[in-house]
C-alpha cells in the first residue's frame, strides 16, 4: 500500500518529531531508544517515532504515519506504544502532541506506585490537583493504553507504574515542556518525602491555583492592585 499524502505540512511534522526525540535526550528526559513522540497530522492521522531506533540517526522517511484504525505507512514500523498514541488522539481532541519518557526521577517515583499529589502548587500545570500513576501493564499493550487513558482523564500528564511518563500538549513544545515539569516535580516530591511528612495543598487551594493559571504569564492578566506607570524612563521601545 502506498503512503497517502500527509499534506504540505507532512515534511515539517516529521522533522518536528525527530527534533523532539533528540530534545528528550538533550534534556536528560530519556536514554537510548526509550520513550517516543507523536504529533497530530489531521483529525484521523498522526506521525509517531519509529520503534527501537537511535534518535541521532533518524531521517524524515523513518517517521511513520498512522491512522486511528491502527494502519501505518512508511518504511519503519511505528513505536511499540502506538496504541496509547492512537487512543489518546482518538479520545482527546485537546491533544495534538504526545511525549512519552522514562525520565529518571518520575520513573523512580512511578516504581513505588506513587503519583504526584498537590505537594506543590505547580502540580496544576498538568491540568488538575494531582498527577496520577496508571497501574503497571506490559509496554505496548492495550491494557497499558486503557490504564493510561484513565489516568489522563482531565489531566495533561500521568505516570506509568514501573515504566515512565506520558505528557501531552497542544503542540510538541508544550508536551516537551510538561514532560520536563513532571520530572522536576517528581524530583522535588522525592526529596520532600525523604525529609519527612509532606504537606499537601487542599482541594480549595488547588482550585484557586488552577484558576490563576488560566491567566498566568499573560500581559493583559487582571490584577486590581497593580498599576501601570508607563514606559521605563530612558528605555528605548522595542529593545
Ligand atoms: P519504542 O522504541 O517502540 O517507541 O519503545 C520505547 C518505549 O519507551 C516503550 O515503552
Ligand atoms: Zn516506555
Amino acid at each position: 500500500m502506498t503512503e497517502p499524502s500527509a499534506g504540505a505540512g507532512g515534511a515539517d511534522l516529521r522533522a518536528m518529531v525527530i527534533a523532539a526525540c533528540r530534545e528528550l535526550t538533550r534534556r536528560g528526559l530519556t536514554h537510548g531508544t526509550s520513550g517516543n513522540v507523536s504529533v497530530r497530522c489531521d483529525e484521523r492521522r498522526f506521525f509517531v517515532s519509529p520503534t527501537g531506533m537511535d534518535y541521532e540517526v533518524l531521517q524524515a522517511a523513518d517517521v511513520p504515519l498512522m491512522d486511528l484504525d491502527g494502519r501505518w505507512f512508511g518504511r519503519r514500523r511505528p513505536s511499540s506504544e502506538w496504541r496509547f498514541h492512537r487512543d489518546i488522539f482518538n479520545s482527546r481532541h485537546d491533544v495534538s502532541a504526545i511525549v512519552h519518557t522514562h525520565s529518571p526521577r518520575a520513573t523512580a517515583l512511578a516504581c513505588t506506585g506513587r503519583g504526584i499529589p498537590a505537594f506543590h502548587y505547580m502540580v496544576a500545570v498538568a491540568g488538575g490537583r494531582d498527577i496520577r500513576c496508571a497501574p503497571y501493564h506490559a509496554f505496548g499493550t492495550q491494557e497499558l493504553s486503557d490504564a493510561a487513558l484513565a489516568a489522563l482523564k482531565d489531566r495533561k500528564a500521568c505516570l506509568l507504574a514501573n515504566h515512565g511518563v506520558i505528557a501531552t500538549g497542544a503542540d510538541l513544545a508544550g508536551a516537551l515542556l510538561l514532560a520536563g515539569e513532571v520530572e522536576n516535580l517528581a524530583l522535588q516530591y522525592s526529596v520532600a518525602l525523604s525529609l519527612g511528612e509532606v504537606r499537601i495543598l487542599d482541594e480549595t487551594e488547588m482550585c484557586r491555583v488552577i484558576e490563576k493559571f488560566r491567566t498566568y504569564g499573560q500581559q493583559n492578566a487582571a490584577d486590581p492592585d497593580l498599576i501601570f506607570g508607563g514606559a521605563q524612563p530612558g528605555a528605548v521601545e522595542g529593545s
